[in-house]
């Protein structure tokens, strides 16, 4: 059934305008008596009846509250140093379909784009639309974030210092040796939220892996090959949601 998402919480009945109206009525040219699925800014999801359409607006009115668990018993921020290209919408789509709820993209030393104030506006843009309808098309009932680009060390300091109690951080580095990340996670099984950091193409620097160890950040191995970074940001991903219990079952 169709999905839409909206910032407000479900109620009887719904008047919904923008986008997803013009989508609905103009587009899909639904009608009257069909059925779609609504989620709210909390997740909850109910299915609804179309009833009324104008130029700008559908209505439509609560059939029943529906019971959905696609969303991870664990929260996940994916800290992202930019990638070359485009290579960021996929990492953000798959990311998406894996579950994860914020994805922070990072500006550090070697990353070789640069985007100024517009341009990362515009980017920040693309990528939300991307999680948004990769959210819709996988089922999620609640959309990640997409923020805007940020620098990394500010971005790690902030991390550092604001990190609450039921949160778990580790940065994926290349150069580690000693910690895997699944002796990491399984040393976390009270954690409840997971901000995991990736590296671009050129990996981390020696001052910026030396920070991370200063503010305290777990420094862990994704195993004994070198991955790209949008293989390492899925597979990071992948392996936080089993070892929580999300993903690999009903
Ligand atoms: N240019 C670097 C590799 C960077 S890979 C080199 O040749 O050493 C891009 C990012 O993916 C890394 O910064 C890291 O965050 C992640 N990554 C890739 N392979 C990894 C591994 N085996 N363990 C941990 N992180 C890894």
């Amino acid at each position: 059934m169709r999905r839409i998402f909206i910032k407000d919480l479900l109620q009887e009945e719904l008047v919904i305008t923008g986008g997803d109206a013009h989508h609905l009525g103009r587009v899909m040219r639904a009608k009257a008596g069909d059925r779609i699925l609504v989620a709210d800014d909390e997740g909850k999801v109910g299915e609804y009846e179309l009833t009324g359409f104008t130029e700008s607006s559908v209505s439509m009115k609560l059939v029943q509250q529906v019971e959905e668990r696609t969303e991870s018993p664990v929260e996940i921020v994916l800290a992202q140093c930019l990638p070359k290209g485009d290579k960021l919408d996929l990492i953000v789509q798959k990311a998406t379909e894996l579950g994860v709820n914020v994805i922070v993209p990072l500006a550090s030393d070697n990353c070789v784009v640069r985007y100024d104030g517009k341009k990362a506006k515009a980017k920040q843009e693309k990528w939300q639309k991307i999680a948004d309808e990769a959210g819709k098309q996988c089922g999620r009932s609640r959309l990640p974030e997409v923020q805007q680009v940020q620098p990394f060390r500010q971005w790690l300091r902030e991390a550092a210092d604001g990190k609450r109690d039921d949160t778990a951080v580790c940065m994926c580095y290349e150069n580690e040796l000693q910690q895997g990340m699944k002796d990491f996670l399984q040393g976390q099984r009270a954690a409840k939220r997971f901000v995991v950091i990736i590296g671009p193409e050129g990996g981390f620097s020696l001052a910026e892996a030396a920070l991370a160890k200063e503010l305290g950040i777990a420094s862990v191995s994704l195993g004994t090959r070198i991955l790209r970074a949008e293989t390492a940001a899925i597979s990071a991903a992948a392996v936080i949601q089993y070892e929580n219990g999300d993903l690999g079952g009903r």
